[in-house]
C-alpha cells in the first residue's frame, strides 16, 4: 500500500521571493494535510548528507551551495498516496519540462533554483521525515 506521508522542502530563492504563503496555499489547495512545518537554515553538513545521493554529480557543490544560501521551509505533508501526488503537483525538476499550474512551472527560476524538494519513495520520505522533525513535532492526521 501507498504511503500517506512526503517531506517537502520550500527552497532559498523561493523563500527569498516570498513564496512560503502561496506554495502554502496550494499545497493546502490540493489536499495535502500539513502535519509538520518549520523554517531553518540549513548547515553545510545537513545539505550534503541530506543530497548524498548526489554527491558525484557535477551539479552537487553548486546545489549546496544553493541549498545553504539561505532560509528553507520544511514540512511533513500528508495525504493518500503522498510521494507520487506531490510529484505531480511539483511537477518535472527543470521547470521548462514542468506542467502548467505546477509549483515549479509557477515558482521556480531554473532546474537547480526549482522552488521545492519532494521525496521520491516511501522508503526515503520516512528517512527524510526522520532527518527534520522529532516524533513531537508531528501532527499526523493518519498515526494513531
Ligand atoms: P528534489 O530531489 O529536489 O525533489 P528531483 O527529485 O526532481 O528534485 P533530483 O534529480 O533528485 O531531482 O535532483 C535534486 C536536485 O538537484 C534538484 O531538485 C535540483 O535542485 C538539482 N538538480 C538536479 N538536476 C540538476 C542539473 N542538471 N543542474 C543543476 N541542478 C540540478
Ligand atoms: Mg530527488
Amino acid at each position: 500500500m501507498a504511503g500517506t506521508k512526503t517531506l517537502t522542502i520550500i527552497k532559498p530563492g523561493a523563500v527569498r521571493n516570498e513564496y512560503v504563503g502561496p506554495i502554502l496555499a496550494k499545497i493546502n489547495a490540493n489536499g495535502f494535510h500539513i502535519a509538520a512545518l518549520k523554517l531553518i537554515r540549513l548547515t553545510k553538513e545537513q545539505a550534503e548528507r541530506f543530497y548524498s545521493v548526489h554527491r558525484e554529480k557535477h551539479f552537487f557543490r553548486s546545489l549546496i551551495n544553493f541549498m545553504t544560501s539561505g532560509q528553507v521551509v520544511v514540512a511533513i505533508l500528508e495525504k493518500e498516496n503522498a510521494v507520487a501526488e506531490y510529484r505531480k503537483l511539483m511537477g518535472a525538476t527543470d521547470p521548462l519540462k514542468a506542467e502548467k499550474g505546477t509549483i515549479r512551472k509557477l515558482f521556480a527560476e531554473n532546474i537547480e533554483r526549482n522552488a521545492v524538494h519532494g521525496s521520491d519513495s516511501d522508503e526515503n520520505a520516512e528517512i527524510e521525515c526522520n532527518f527534520f522533525f522529532a516524533r513531537s513535532e508531528r501532527f499526523s492526521n493518519f498515526d494513531t
